[in-house]
């Protein structure tokens, strides 16, 4: 008998194989060091080539989905009064009060905030809110031990 063919290995090994060309594929491979061999090569193709379908779309997804959240930072990255109220959870009437602290672009009249700046704007706000803190904290000790003297 001559040697197995690829074609019969791979129905083979996937199972497609009448019963009886199935035991001549086995017989020769008993007796066949070099189409065992080569059976063993394909088996670890084919475990290889079977794992792509499922690693493939969960690389592609994590692609796709990063390319979606780039895609909506920069979206975002500039904001509405109304979307900068939201963000901030105060009512819109309050960023315009805040207009003249806020960090805020003019677009022909139309008032448009950048996230970057706001941010930052946070930040700053967050460090002076510890310091007035600390600052009303001192008077209040300064009072208590006057009161006391
Ligand atoms: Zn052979």
């Amino acid at each position: 008998m001559k040697h197995i063919t690829e074609e019969q290995f791979v129905s083979y090994l996937y199972q497609e194989m009448p019963q009886d060309a199935k035991l001549m594929v086995e017989n020769h491979l008993n007796g066949c060091p070099e189409c065992r061999a080569l059976l063993e090569g394909l088996q670890n193709t084919i475990v290889a080539v079977d794992s792509l379908p499922d690693y493939c779309p969960e690389g592609a997804l994590e692609r796709l989905s990063s390319q979606f959240e780039a895609k909506t930072a920069t979206k975002s990255d500039i904001m509405t009064p109304e979307e900068l109220a939201e963000m901030l959870k105060v009512p819109l009437s309050t960023i315009y009060e805040l207009l003249t602290d806020l960090p805020y672009l003019n677009l022909a009249g139309q008032i448009r905030f950048r996230r970057d700046s706001i941010n930052h704007w946070l930040e700053l706000r967050e460090h002076n809110s510890h310091r007035d803190a600390k600052i009303v904290y001192e008077d209040m000790s300064v009072r208590l031990w006057r009161d006391a003297i």
